[in-house]
């Protein structure tokens, strides 16, 4: 069992409740705020939740002092969904967000009440470092990379960002600052498509001795780097990113906006692209860990953390700043490309005792670590069982800073705040809902985790208790348990045009490469 590992890890810390208190009635100041999201981190890849092959010292250190989950969800268990809930507290499913290319369009109306906008006007200062995977643009008005791009996180919240538009195995490999493309020259624009080659570059499927690593079906398109990507580009050669650099690039843009923005309360949403393929460790970091390539760039995602935690100390404001860190959906370690991850993994497990991996709506896809560290008000750090969804941080921050906030913009997310005061809190909300690219849906509620029916697949029921792994379904075992959870999930579902919102998802996943 997983929770036993971690128990032993975190010995010293204590079992028993503390006092629930609200954290909103003895803030004295506003707390600064940094989510920290990694890209594709698995369940248990972490020390603190049991890794022994891959050494992550600074988070090891940061979860002593934490509220460490044992139960946490993303919401989905692919990128842009997930980060489409964190962001404003919706499902996503319900906005038929699924991966997206880099031009689609921007799938946040600037209308919402995002979680940045609710910081901003509660008068923080409000950053994006890292990868965005929301979509850029318009659909009247596609976005071009050469022009200044208003539609995108400046839009939906966000003061300042540094950011990529898409994912690290997609086109174009290059940063936005604010709203330009940094670095690049008017004589060498930049041009995306995701149908067909264009430009002269080489590409994976045309010129693989040019290929550092191989790559897997539809990551064949425009080398960069030696690296060929998901889509085809030619230009903005000057604005390109290097792969090695990449980590140590947003950190530079994370740490220079802590110290500039240390006496203001911020908000900040680091999302470097750490473990998401192609995994190119800086030199610093290759072949370090005991877990190949695959150790190694989570080993670099930890000393990233640890040179953030630094810089919250050296400008004064660690104690009073609150630091949430979990991972967008749990990895798939052999996909994109062949670059040795799965062969050299050396018996480390991502995935704990979970079933499952990315895309699944099993344990394995959506179960995260998440790690909630406060060091002003938490003084007794403890593991918190209870299921959490982070699609409710909206509404939790709202309730434990106090921060006013409507029941409609609060959307789908509800206040687990009683959840990071008591070891023992009460379920905060009826179920938890998790979704795949594809919207589909799976329920935990209590115990019981269901899978409805769906695209060649029956439908699953799962006691967690006492089957974490999802081994054995009980569903011709409780089939009126079955059918009361999958009326509850057309319930909600029924609010919502599912037939149309099916309908798009199969254009999405036809289009997925
Ligand atoms: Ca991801």
């Amino acid at each position: 069992m997983m929770n036993t590992k971690i128990i032993s890890f975190t010995g010293i810390l204590t079992t028993l409740s503390i006092a629930h208190t609200s954290y909103a009635q003895q803030a004295e100041q506003h707390p600064n705020v940094i989510i920290i999201l990694a890209d594709d981190i698995g369940y248990t890849d972490l020390g603190c939740y049991g890794a022994k092959k891959i050494k992550t010292p600074a988070i090891d250190q940061l979860a002593r002092q934490s509220i460490i989950f044992t139960n946490a969800y993303a919401p989905a268990s692919t990128s842009s969904p997930s980060r489409y809930a964190l962001l404003t507290g919706e499902y996503a499913w319900r906005k038929n967000v699924g991966i997206l290319p880099a031009d689609a369009p921007l799938t946040i109306s600037p209308a919402t009440t995002t979680l940045p906008e609710m910081f901003r006007r509660n008068g923080y200062q409000t950053a994006i470092v890292g990868k965005w995977h929301l979509g850029l643009g318009t659909k009247d008005i596609p976005v071009d990379f050469n022009r200044e791009i208003k539609e995108g996180p400046l839009a939906i919240g966000f003061d300042y960002a540094y950011y990529f538009p898409a994912t690290n195995d997609r086109v174009p490999c290059i940063y936005i600052n604010n709203e330009k493309v940094d670095g690049l020259t008017p004589n060498d624009p930049i041009n995306v498509s995701y149908k067909q080659k264009i430009g002269s570059d080489g590409t994976g499927k045309e010129n693989p001795d040019k290929l550092i690593m191989k790559p897997h079906l539809g990551h064949d398109g425009t080398i960069i780097n030696g690296i060929s990507r998901i889509g085809w580009m030619s230009g903005g050669n000057s604005a390109r990113w290097q792969d090695d650099k990449m980590g140590e690039h947003l950190l530079n843009k994370t740490i220079s906006y802590i110290k500039k923005h240390a006496d203001s309360p911020f908000f900040l949403y680091y999302a470097p692209h750490n473990a998401h393929e192609p995994r190119v460790p800086s030199p610093a970091f290759k072949n370090k860990s005991k877990a190949g390539i695959y150790g190694d760039v989570i080993e670099e995602f930890d000393y990233y953390v640890g040179k953030i935690i630094q810089t919250l100390k050296e400008t004064g404001i660690y104690e009073n700043t609150i630091i949430v860190l979990s991972s967008d959906n749990a990895p798939m370690i052999k996909e994109g490309y062949q670059d040795g991850a799965l062969e050299n993994i050396n018996g480390h497990n991502p995935y704990g005792n979970l079933r499952g991996e990315k895309y699944s709506l099993h344990e394995g896809g959506n179960k995260v670590p998440f790690i909630f560290s406060w060091p002003q008000k938490i003084k007794r750090p403890f593991i918190q069982t209870q299921p959490f969804i982070y699609l409710d941080m909206l509404a939790t921050f709202a309730d434990m800073l106090n921060l006013p906030i409507t029941k409609k913009e609060l959307k789908d997310s509800r206040s687990g705040a009683s959840l990071f005061t008591q070891v023992q809190a009460p379920l905060y909300r009826e179920y938890i809902m998790t979704q795949n690219n594809g919207g589909e849906i799976a329920i935990r509620k209590g115990k019981w985790k269901f899978l409805p029916q769906r695209k060649n697949k029956n439908a699953e029921l799962y006691n967690l208790e006492n089957d974490p792994s999802e081994l054995h379904n009980l569903i011709f075992a409780y089939p009126q348990l079955a059918q009361k959870l999958k009326i509850e999930i057309e319930q909600v579902y029924n609010k919502n045009n599912l037939k149309s919102a099916t309908k798009l998802f199969s254009v999405l996943l036809a289009s997925k490469r």
